[in-house]
């Protein structure tokens, strides 16, 4: 690349448009890390500078970045077949895939629907629960039941299920009905009565619940009771309503196990998964379901699911996804895991009850500060301004409002975990001094 820094800034500025970003702000004040290249927990900017990543790249590059394994075999399946439709078509990626990825799902999960991102992998497991009881015997059942503080993706499907206010709100009047249940974080109990109570009253006319299962990621990385994901999923069996487990950022190890609902000795009827699916490498995701749900479409044309993406099963993707399935096991990515996880819940609880803080929160390999701020949510501040001492320092921690959370890579190295979780503890303390 032969472009400089402030070039590359001046075009950015006059021609995109970021994700999530006040653009006149940003464009008057605003100064992008410009990322040349990045290697396994590092990001190297123009000048040579680098940044530990601190949430591997928006929860994605989970093996960290430039996996020579990963990248092999992108390049391996470049060189023989970038692209082909899915329809009337197959392949050995995508083939080998669902294989794969059915052996080490939830008990029951058992066939693999192929689309881009988190986003559609939930829009499709939406279409699928309402057409699902639309053709087999329960077409009332047309309404949602997603947890408070849910986030699961930004199409205006998945936005009805959306408990993050700054994100629904400007959509409300145009959204399918859903209805948000408390998870209660402070005591489950209270918050499950409730939950049963609207369950068991509209049973009838519930086509699914959907949760983030143990931990709720864009809503503010708040922790969850397993009991209560545990008698929610048994609720949901004795009324049978289907059970949605978004595990687009919990999955793959995130929380610890491989999937979240492990905490809870659960299996859901359908399960999202993208993110760390495909390392980091590709746009890819998978919609599981079990055989229940997937027979509820065979029969006459009518009754097939008419759902599908131009790039769904996109072998660049699903090659990459069948090595980080390799790579997890070959490389004991769990396993090894686990005493990096115990650091970095050391590190977040030395914050608890400190002035300043709110609260502290951990699972597996996530830790979250959430400071007092005059603002609350996803609009607060104070996590910015932790944002901008990490930078000084040599970390990307983007925040979520006041909330401050670390998210490496699984196989973050032990002396970059140390230096990383060194960084997080000084910005904080730096912004609390003041
Ligand atoms: C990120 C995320 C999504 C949306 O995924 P995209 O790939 O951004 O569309 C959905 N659900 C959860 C839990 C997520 O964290």
């Amino acid at each position: 690349m032969t472009y400089t820094r402030e070039e590359i800034v001046q075009l950015d500025k006059r021609y995109v448009w970021h994700p999530y970003t006040p653009m006149q702000e940003y464009i008057e004040h605003g100064e992008p890390l410009v990322i040349e290249r990045a290697q396994g927990s590092r990001l190297f900017d123009q000048d040579g500078r680098s940044y530990l990543d601190g949430n591997s790249s928006w929860w994605t590059a989970l093996l960290g970045h430039q996996h020579p394994r990963l990248v092999a075999a992108l390049k391996a399946q470049a060189d023989t077949l970038c692209h082909t439709a899915l329809a009337g078509i197959t392949h050995e990626p995508a083939a080998r895939l669902g294989k794969e990825l059915v052996a080490v799902a939830p008990e029951g999960l058992s066939r693999v629907l192929f689309s881009d991102n988190g986003s559609t992998a939930i829009e499709a497991a939406i279409k699928i629960a309402l057409k699902f009881w639309g053709q087999n015997g329960r077409p009332l059942r047309r309404r949602f039941i997603a947890l408070d503080d849910a986030f699961h993706g930004e199409t205006l499907g998945v936005t009805a299920l959306s408990g993050v206010e700054v994100f629904r709100r400007p959509f409300a009047d145009v959204l399918m009905e859903c209805v948000h249940v408390p998870v209660g974080q402070d005591g489950y109990e209270r918050a499950f009565a409730a939950a049963e109570r609207l369950l068991r009253e509209g049973a009838d006319e519930i086509a699914a619940v959907v949760v983030e299962p143990m931990l709720q990621g864009a809503g503010g990385m708040r922790v969850y009771s397993a009991e209560y994901l545990r008698r929610l999923r048994a609720l949901t069996q004795e009324l049978d309503i289907l059970f949605v487990a978004d595990e687009v950022f919990t999955g793959y190890g995130r929380t610890g196990p491989m999937w979240a609902c492990a905490h809870a000795g659960i299996a859901p009827d359908i399960l999202c998964t993208a993110k760390g699916f495909s390392g980091g490498l590709l746009p890819m995701a998978a919609t599981l379901a079990s055989e229940r749900v997937f027979d509820g479409f065979l029969g006459d044309a009518s009754r097939a699911l008419h759902y599908g993406h131009t790039y769904c099963g996109n072998p660049l993707g699903a090659r990459v996804a069948l090595e980080v399935l390799a790579v997890y096991k070959d490389e004991q990515i769990l396993e090894k895991a686990a005493p990096k996880a115990e650091k970095l819940t050391r590190a977040v609880e030395a914050f608890a009850g400190l002035p300043g803080v709110k609260s502290v929160r951990s699972l597996g390999m996530l830790g979250a500060v959430e400071l007092e701020g005059e603002a609350s949510g996803y609009l607060g501040r104070a996590g910015w301004r932790v944002y901008e001492e990490a930078k000084k320092r040599g970390a990307y921690l983007r925040p979520l409002g006041n909330i401050v959370y670390t998210a490496p890579a699984l196989n973050i190295p032990d002396a970059d975990l140390d230096e990383l979780l060194f960084i997080f503890s000084e910005s904080i303390r730096a912004v609390l001094a003041r």
